[in-house]
């Protein structure tokens, strides 16, 4: 079996297009995401699913094959439908808020979207709205998303 196919070097900026390969989706590839900038935020996720009571709890129906499907353990944190299950009463709510946030002040979308792939958590969105909203860096520098007026 032979393959035809050729090898083109694209230089840096030119080589902005992420291929198939590159956007696998498996929890484990999400994880060592998540952990390459904030290691010690993942240890407090780990820690705390490992001594919180209700969710050892949860652990424990989970291994047993008492949950639904889209409940999983890796590494000792608990994963619902791939992504990083928090309690919402949780200290580490607003510990990843601040993570995601506090370095690009990023707006409610893109906020979003990166929380939402890495975690779950009931009141997730109204937590970012709330968290987004209050930070006065994000009100005094947001973007105008209008398309400019034109002519009247
Ligand atoms: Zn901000």
């Amino acid at each position: 079996m032979g393959f035809n196919f050729a090898v083109e070097h694209k230089p840096g900026p030119l080589n902005r297009a992420t291929d198939a390969l590159t956007r696998r989706s498996d929890a484990a590839l999400q994880l060592a995401a998540i952990s390459h900038p904030t290691p010690l935020l993942l240890e407090a996720i780990r820690q705390e699913h490992q001594t919180t009571v209700e969710l050892q709890q949860l652990s424990q129906k989970i291994i047993a094959g008492q949950m639904m499907s889209h409940w999983f353990m890796l590494d000792h944190i608990i994963l619902y439908k791939r992504r990083i299950y928090i309690l919402p009463a949780s200290p580490l709510v607003l510990q990843i808020l601040s993570a995601y946030h506090d370095s690009a002040h990023e707006g409610l979308q893109k906020m979003g979207q990166w929380i939402c792939s890495d975690f779950y958590w009931a009141g997730l969105r109204s937590h970012v709205v709330e968290y987004v909203v209050a930070c006065l860096i994000y009100q005094c520098y947001k973007a105008d998303h209008l398309s400019p007026a034109g002519v009247l």
